[in-house]
């Protein structure tokens, strides 16, 4: 059995959900396909409810309104016969009456994670249905009645599993399951989810839980790439990456994942294949435990980062220093991202700044604290980097007068981190592009 997820582009226009159903006909065996709402849907739903939750009834009618002409338009062109284009019709407008209901009722958190699924849930049932119009057999596989999030809002993969493999039965013995990304239950049995983008963790989830022979995750770009396409011109998929360099990239920065995709699939080692709706051909990224040992792989980078200095002389030579300063950003539930020391200092960055000052507060009880905003993590991913004679020589000398901020390396065998001032991140990753992959532009 495969996985397959395709995001909100790849459904997000008629003729794209029909090439859709093309390339499953194309795919021989079982198949369970993930999909996300249609583009722009998730965002408009957000936007509704937060509408809702300020009182603003007036501007979320007008939101629902625009969206559900968005969606007689979408329905019209999907469906060939009179009969499903009635079909379609009637589905768009349960929904809408569903979301108009939601609005006049006392709007809340949970009626707003209830609006928030039905992005998917109409997706998957209007792709269900194009494919019926096509004779196509198929099943809908209710997210719902398996996907779920326990309290610390974490995926019981080994409950998802207990429950998938009854219900797969039930639906008979067909070759295409069609079920939605992103939607759950949490622990309440309330409609919940794996926060934005998460149909990718969707795919790999179910894949790990089936122990699927691969989860291919289908977007519109061919696969991941070397550097940020955004800022670097010339950059080129990368064919292989193991799952922890996958990690590493799409946790600093490359968009084409949703970072947590990977645990899943590792545990299980279920490869994931990232591929490309608009081009059917391009091999994409496979993702694996197959390593390579000695070689760059992928830059990526991240915005948006402070770094924190304490200095202390009292660090000198004193033992659970480093446990004293961690336990101040656990207790304000900040994740730290890189480390660096020396005998009497240590600095660390952050992404999240949402309790800097009462973090600088407690820190400034160990010694003087400098914090520096607008910083950006630089990270260049490669396999077995250690053993690569002259790694860092190539690294620095690619840079060259680069100011830089602080660097890590050895935490782990597959990365190099560099932080540094935003300003010099664009023409920073130039010039790696030019001196790791000997790209010149
Ligand atoms: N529809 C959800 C979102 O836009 C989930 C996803 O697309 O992965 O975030
Ligand atoms: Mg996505």
């Amino acid at each position: 059995m495969q996985v397959l997820k395709f995001g909100g582009t790849s459904v997000g226009k008629p003729e794209r959900m029909k090439k859709i159903a093309d390339l499953l006909m194309a795919t021989p065996g079982k198949k369970i396909v993930v999909l996300s709402a249609l583009s722009g849907t998730t965002n408009a739903l957000v936007k509704i409810g937060e509408n809702l939750l300020a009182d603003s009834r007036g501007a979320a009618e007008r939101e629902i309104t625009s969206l559900e002409k968005h969606y007689g338009i979408f329905v019209r062109e999907l469906f060939s016969s009179e009969a499903y284009k009635a079909i379609g019709h009637e589905i768009v407008s349960r929904y809408f009456s569903l979301f108009r209901l939601l609005a006049a009722g006392k709007f809340d958190d949970r009626s707003l994670r209830e609006l928030l699924a039905q992005g998917e849930l109409i997706s998957t049932e209007l792709f269900y249905h194009h494919l019926q119009e096509r004779k196509i057999p198929s099943r809908l596989l209710p997210a719902l009645h398996f996907m779920s999030i326990d309290e610390n809002q974490e995926p019981e993969l080994e409950k998802i599993s207990e429950r998938l493999g009854p219900l797969i039965q039930t639906l008979g013995n067909v070759d295409l399951l069609v079920t939605q990304g992103y939607i759950c239950r949490n622990h309440k049995n309330e409609i919940d989810n794996l926060k934005r983008g998460g149909s990718d963790y969707t795919a790999s989830l179910i894949g790990a839980a089936i122990k699927a022979t691969e989860v291919q995750i289908w977007t519109d770009i061919d696969g991941m790439h070397n550097n940020d396409p955004r800022i670097v011109k010339k950059t080129f998929p990368i064919a292989e990456l193991t799952f922890d360099e996958a990690s590493e990239l799409a946790y600093f920065g490359a968009k084409i994942l949703h970072p947590s995709t990977i645990v899943p699939a590792q545990k299980y080692s279920v490869p994931v294949r990232l591929k490309n709706t608009m081009d059917e051909k391009a091999a994409g990224t496979l993702i694996s435990n197959k390593g390579t040992r000695g070689e760059f792989k992928a830059i990526a980078a991240k915005d948006g980062i402070t770094s924190i200095s304490i200095k202390s002389s009292r660090m000198l030579l004193a033992y659970g220093f480093l446990r004293r300063v961690f336990e101040v950003f656990e207790k304000f539930k900040t994740p730290i991202d890189v480390v660096s020391t020396s005998e009497v200092a240590v600095s660390v960055t952050i992404d999240d700044n949402t309790f800097l000052p009462q973090i600088e507060d407690e820190l400034r009880s160990f010694g003087s604290i400098e914090v520096d905003k607008n910083l950006s993590i630089i990270c260049i991913v490669g396999s077995r980097l250690s053993e690569k004679e002259g790694v860092l020589k190539q690294v620095f000398e690619s840079l060259g007068t680069t100011p830089i901020r602080m660097v890590s390396f050895g935490g782990s065998n597959n990365n190099i981190t560099i932080v540094l001032d935003t300003a010099g991140k664009d023409k920073a990753l130039n010039l790696l592009n030019e001196g790791l992959f000997n790209i010149h532009s």
